[in-house]
């Protein structure tokens, strides 16, 4: 957590479980210039949060989904 500028980026968020992964492409995120920590906001986080609970129940073996049509679908 350096205090580095930081930008709008897309980032591909990857939950394992023991029984499944999901992974969610081009989820907004914030990332460092300085020392490239990527970052979610608030609003972001939860959504996620959310969204990979619901799948969680769904996904057998590994699913990708799109943010911008698994945050609609919710
Ligand atoms: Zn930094």
């Amino acid at each position: 957590m350096c205090k580095g500028n930081v930008t709008e980026t897309k980032h591909t968020y990857i939950q394992e479980f023991d029984d499944c992964i999901i992974i969610i492409k081009n989820v907004p995120a914030l990332v460092c210039a300085q020392c490239g920590e990527v970052y979610y906001s608030d609003e972001i986080s939860e959504k996620l949060e959310e969204i990979v609970n619901r799948l969680q129940t769904m996904v057998k073996d590994v699913a990708i989904f799109e943010y911008d049509k698994v945050v609609k679908a919710a």
